[in-house]
């Protein structure tokens, strides 16, 4: 699928030269001092690479993800069933109206009028273009969103576990199949990929399918999550958001997450035929069958973050991930620190724009400080109040993109991107980063910004 990644001319020289200088007298000498005295991560980096991007002298590469975060020995799976979106098919407090699915669902489908109707970036073409944006996740992958696997053309598994080839190609090793495997899924449509190792912790314990509940007709199917085969390798992939489209208000915000779900429906889809076709097995995955955050992490797709989402090297908040299951061999890459932990310790701003306040204000914690069966324990990580979350989302009829627009990482030009990757690796320049980002209103939803979305022109 061809998709066009729009570029911001934003950045005017006046602005450029202020960055400059405010880098160049105080940024510069701190970032220097740092790099000469200071180990950056909380753990022993295992491996460093040298880099021609010279921020990247703060770039630390980890053999495994326990490496990096802190990570229970006793660490139980989550049961997706316990997942917000499995809830608000049996779990009536999330605010599941009486007789509905999911009230934003059906706002969002149209199913439900929505009040909001008469907001600017409520009206009937945004909404259109909502679901148009949706509509090839919701033909492919019916429900993938809400972790229902093995439904639809794009997600059927006796075919794609089933390889019917002639000859089965073999790798010389798993290095050489991790080179053709990430460059076809490149090709294929995926915005970044990495390999992680098969690891058994981020596969539901139970898978659920929400569709009875929510066709009225009992209760969705609870079961124990078997693969049928034993994966032995996860290709994970992102999808980058629109950067002009994530932060319009209303309905083009939230399109431009929906064209990332129909997104991965198709290049996943894709990614498995092509594991096929070479006679493996595989399955293709959105938020079904196992939670993508960890996977992608693993990876080497970048940081977890305050808000809880992963943050990407490239595309900083602006990714929806997705991934591939398959029994083929594949070396894994590694886990990658790039400072957005340190950063995020520090700058607390999706925490402050949230409107729900379902974002944590303090630091990292092994457990969840609200108890919620939706906030799995393990993990020492920032926990969010999904509850709060979820409720925001019914409000709005759509889901809220506010964190991942306010977040600083959130950048399309490349030369402030690199900027800001300067200054948040050094201690003081966490706060100057975040100083600058609010001076210039990055991070804003602007009214105006829906009629220069239609504007437009190609
Ligand atoms: S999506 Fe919105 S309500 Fe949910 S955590 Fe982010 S800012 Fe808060
Ligand atoms: S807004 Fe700030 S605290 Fe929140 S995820 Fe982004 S960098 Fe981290």
């Amino acid at each position: 699928m061809d998709k066009q990644h729009t570029t911001s001319k934003r950045g005017d020289s006046g602005r450029r030269k202020f960055l400059v200088k405010a880098a160049l007298a105080g940024i510069g000498a701190p970032v220097l001092s740092y790099a000469a005295s200071e180990a950056a991560p909380t753990k022993e980096a295992v491996t460093e690479k040298t880099e021609k991007k010279w921020f990247s002298l703060f770039k630390k590469y980890y053999n495994k993800i326990d490496d990096q975060y802190e990570i229970a020995s006793n660490y139980e799976r989550m049961d997706q069933k316990n997942t917000v979106f499995s809830r608000t098919a049996w779990d009536s407090p999330i605010g599941l109206p009486e007789g509905q699915f999911i009230s934003f669902s059906a706002k969002s489908g149209g199913q439900v009028p929505n009040p909001l109707e008469q907001i600017p970036g409520f009206g009937p073409l945004e909404h259109a273009l909502d679901g148009a944006a949706f509509a090839l996740h919701d033909v492919g992958t019916p429900l993938s969103i809400a972790g229902v696997h093995n439904k639809g053309v794009l997600n059927d598994w006796d075919t794609l576990t089933n390889p019917k080839t002639l000859h089965k190609h073999h790798f010389a090793s798993p290095e050489e199949a991790a080179k053709y495997v990430k460059r076809a899924s490149r090709f294929l449509g995926a915005d970044e990929v990495g390999i992680a190792p098969y690891d058994e912790r981020w596969t539901y314990s139970k898978w659920y399918d929400v569709e009875p509940a929510m066709n009225q007709e009992g209760e969705g199917i609870h079961e124990e999550a078997r693969f049928p085969f034993k994966p032995k390798s996860v290709i994970a992939v992102s999808f980058e958001m629109d950067y002009d489209a994530l932060k319009t208000p209303g309905y083009i915000g939230a399109a431009s997450v929906q064209m990332e779900y129909s997104a991965m429906a198709e290049v996943t889809f894709r990614i498995a035929v092509f594991l096929n076709k070479l006679g493996y097995k595989a399955i293709p995955a959105g938020n079904d069958v196992g939670i993508s955050i960890p996977i992608a992490a693993q990876a080497g797709l970048g940081e977890l973050s305050r808000m809880g989402t992963l943050i990407s090297e490239k595309y900083g908040s602006r990714v929806r991930l997705a991934k591939v299951y398959t029994d083929l061999e594949i070396a894994p890459d590694k886990p990658v620190g790039f400072g957005v932990w340190e950063f995020c310790l520090k700058c607390k701003k999706c925490a402050e724009a949230c409107p729900s306040d379902a974002i944590s204000m303090d630091n990292p914690t092994e457990a969840p400080t609200v108890p919620s069966i939706s906030s799995h324990p393990g993990v020492k990580k920032w926990y969010q109040d999904n509850e709060k979350c979820m409720s925001q989302w019914e409000k709005l009829g759509m889901g809220c993109n506010v964190c991942l627009v306010v977040c600083p990482y959130n950048k399309i030009d490349n030369w402030l991107h690199d900027l800001s990757k300067l200054v948040v690796s050094a201690p003081v320049g966490r706060d100057v980063a975040r100083q600058l980002d609010d001076a210039f209103g990055y991070g804003k939803f602007k009214e105006e910004s829906i009629q220069e979305f239609w504007d437009k022109e190609d």
